[in-house]
């Protein structure tokens, strides 16, 4: 298993191999319209970018994955752990019309309806149950990691589509990587309380502060939840350390773009 980099008409963007069976993509900041400080790709509607370049990009990343970015389901995300059951009447919600739901995960069976969540740093995850042709995305930053979001959205396809854990395949986005996510004690105290012994080897301590893995933690929730360590792929490629190909809030604070997360289900056969 490995992420693998695509270019495109100058459109860069990354797929994991283990997710070959199903429409997918992290986007980069490259081969996008927008103007500084949201040049060129940035995928996050509602930041001062012009609206119209939003689209334009849109317009762009979904041509190249082959999806229609009018069936985009956007997450709204508020860094908690609701899961989102996406259907038919979500079409849309986020780039064309309201999102009348706030969700940092976001699952669906249908076809046709990819599901989009938003980094600039934090977490993002893809999920695909190639038995019951279930998807899911999530946003794990800090605070959606410590609260378990990635086993919860297991569990809610669980319940959903009667998804068997082991069957799933997984892609950990690139995020924030140890060597720049430096934190006070809070943030290793809540992920300690939460996964208790299983956070230490991804928590170090550096003086004052702490570096913690947030990839490494969010793989451990899926490895929590019953997924298979060899179907669990990582990007280990650090936001912060590469802003020539990523958004990182971090190195640019609230003057950026978002970069996405974005995986689609064929036709059901
Ligand atoms: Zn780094």
């Amino acid at each position: 298993m490995s992420f693998l980099t695509h270019e495109q008409n100058g459109l860069v963007w990354l797929t994991s191999s283990l997710l070959d069976g199903v429409c997918h993509g992290f986007s980069t900041r490259q081969g996008g319209v927008s103007q500084p400080p949201f040049d060129t790709m940035n995928l996050a509607p509602g930041r001062d970018d012009d609206p119209a370049a939003v689209r334009e990009n849109y317009r762009r990343f979904c041509g190249t994955l082959g999806v229609d970015p009018a069936r985009t389901v956007l997450s709204k995300q508020v860094h908690e752990a609701t899961v989102r059951l996406c259907t038919e009447a979500d079409a849309g919600k986020g780039l064309l019309s309201p999102r009348d739901y706030a969700a940092d995960a976001l699952i669906t069976r249908d076809a046709n309806l990819p599901l989009v969540v938003f980094s600039a740093d934090c977490g993002i995850l893809l999920l695909y149950d190639p038995i019951h042709r279930a998807a899911g995305a999530i946003h794990a930053g800090g605070r959606g990691c410590a609260a378990g979001i990635p086993e919860k959205t297991v569990q809610a396809m669980t319940a959903a589509f009667g998804t068997r854990p082991e069957d799933l395949v997984a892609a950990v986005g690139p995020c924030i990587q140890q060597c720049c996510f430096e934190t006070d004690g809070d943030v290793p105290a809540a992920m300690t309380q939460a996964l208790g012994s299983e956070a230490a080897p991804y928590l170090a301590r550096q003086g004052a502060k702490w570096h913690v893995d947030l990839s490494g933690l969010n793989r451990q929730w899926l490895l929590r939840a019953g997924l298979r360590p060899e179907r669990i792929d990582r990007c280990a490629l650090c936001t912060a350390c590469r802003p020539d190909l990523f958004w990182s809030h971090r190195k640019m604070g609230e003057a950026r773009g978002a970069q996405i997360a974005m995986i689609s289900l064929g036709e059901h056969h």
